[in-house]
Formats: C-alpha cells, structure tokens, sequence
C-alpha cells in the first residue's frame, strides 16, 4: 500500500463521526456502550471493541499509539479487572499501531497465526520496526475465552482482507467485531500482497451471516459516516453481493476480451451507489485490479 494514501484515507474518516454530534456533545466521549458491558471507541483508524467485567479488560484492535492512551485513559470509567487482553483482528497498521501502548499496560496479546509474519513484514517495509508489538498468543483456527459470564470466540475463516483475519464473537452480548471483514457502504482495500482472497471474502461473509442472527450486532473497522460503524447481519450479504459482483463483472470483461486498463475504468456499480471512495486507495478500479490479479495470476 502506498503510505501516503493510507494516511490519507485515515484523515478522511475522522473517528466518532457515526456518532450523534448529540450524543458525543452530552457524554464528551469517543467510548459508545453497546450492550452487556460491550462497547466500542471511535478516535483514528479500525474501530475499537471493548468488553469490562469484574475480572478483565477485553480490547479488539489499538487504532493508533495516541487514540491507544486516551482509550486506556477512558476505560476504566466502565470498570474493568486486573486480567488484561488484546485480540488484533489483523495486521494492518491501523487496527495495531497502538499495541506497543497495551503491551505496557500489561495487556496480553492474542491474533491468528499469520498476524505477526504479516505485521512484521509491512514494518519492515515501512521502516516502523521499532513502533510495533506483536501478539504473544496466536491461534489456527479458533481461539475461546471465558471472562466473567461472557465467552468470546475468535474465529478464522481462511483468506479474505487479509490472510489473517478473525471475526471476534461475543457470544451472550450477541455482538461480533468484523474488523476490515466489512467497510460499511465504502470501497475495502483488498490486501492481495498480504494474502488476500475476494473468493474467500464473499464465502467468509455467508458463513458469518449463517453464524449471526437477526438481533446480532455488528461492529466494523470503518464505514461511510452516513451508514457508521456498526449494523445487522444484512450488511453482510450487501458486502458479498458487491464482491460477487466484482469478480463477475471483471471475468465478463475479460471473457470479452477487454484489457485490464479498460475494465479498471468502471468507477462505480449501478447496483452500490451508496458505496463512497474515500481515495483513490479504497476505490472500485483498485478492487476491480485486485479481482483482475486474482483472475489471472495462478498463485
Ligand atoms: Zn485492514
């Protein structure tokens, strides 16, 4: 990813924007209580998900080293034990950039086997090396914990964003943490260098819809401010019925013999558009390339 349009794309989904200007104006906070002692902090980069018991602290991804600090800072306003945990539903820079500021609080890091080998490789290209925590704990396929009466479950479900994505279920509060698995109503980044798959998306989305009810929750690493950060399970087949729909429209031009130049014109779908483009990096010719690689290129 060109760093340049990361920050960029950051700088134009400023965090609490999903929230009320009431609400955020009433309780001066970036910390939205869901149900059940889950909630989740909006400041910059991938949505944080919290969960506070008598016993622990339970944090889905860290945003960023500052957003990290005054979320530490907030927390406790909502109670929370000694035990301390930090799942990272990914790699990318915006989801752990804050695990270093966990990490000296003595939260104990949890993700999927293929999280590190991905943090550290983006670090080394990016020369952030220094800036980084990696988790302690990492997990196959499922990864379960009892705290107090809730059991959270951290799940993989094979390529999709990234090669290392979990879905992080709350499984009494009914809530699930999607990190990047659903940008709400915008353009995702497909990260195809980092072992991303559209064909395993789309079945991910299916599979977690099927796991899901009508009254789950769900929260998402980011959203178009005018739909949020959090939604129902519809949102999910919307998200497959786009990333079908991205690989069909692609193999159609190709099968008409059109070049790659030509088929990553398309700028938008007649289908989605309330999908928004916050940058050139999260935009439908970047996805339609991505579908085109995945097409064409054998590994
Ligand atoms: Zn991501």
């Amino acid at each position: 990813m060109k760093r340049r349009d990361f920050l960029k794309f950051l700088a134009l989904l400023p965090a609490g924007f999903h929230t009320l200007p009431g609400l955020l104006n009433k309780f001066e906070s970036r910390f939205t209580p869901l149900r059940n002692s889950v909630g989740m902090f909006s400041m910059q980069g991938g949505t944080i998900g919290w969960l506070t018991t008598d016993d622990a602290i339970v944090v889905i991804d860290s945003q960023f080293p500052d957003p990290a600090r005054e979320f530490l800072n907030g927390i406790g306003q909502f109670g929370g034990g000694p035990e301390k945990v930090l799942f990272n539903t990914h790699h990318h820079g915006d989801h752990t950039g804050g695990n270093q500021v966990f990490k000296q609080a003595n939260y104990h890091i949890i993700a999927h086997d293929n999280v590190p080998g991905l943090q550290r490789r983006s670090a080394v290209a990016s020369e952030t090396e220094d800036a980084q925590a990696y988790a302690q704990t990492t997990f196959d396929r499922m990864y379960e914990l009892a705290v107090g009466n809730e059991k959270i479950t951290a799940e993989y479900y094979g390529p999709a964003h990234t090669n290392g994505d979990s879905v992080i279920w709350f499984e009494q509060a009914n809530i699930a943490h999607m990190g990047d698995l659903l940008f709400n109503r915008l353009y995702p980044f497909i990260d195809r260098d980092g072992g991303a798959l559209i064909t395993g998306w789309l079945e991910l989305l299916e599979t977690v819809h099927s796991m899901a009810d009508s009254e789950t929750l769900f929260i998402y690493g980011h959203g178009n401010p005018e739909f949020g950060v959090t939604g129902n399970r519809d949102d999910l087949l919307i998200k497959r019925d786009f990333l079908a729909e991205v690989l069909e429209y692609t193999q159609r031009g190709i099968q008409a013999g059109r070049s790659r130049e030509e088929i990553i014109q398309t700028e938008q779908f007649d289908n989605f558009t309330d999908f928004i483009s916050p940058s050139d990096f999260l935009s439908l010719p970047r996805n339609l390339d991505v579908a085109y690689r995945e097409l064409t290129e054998s590994d």
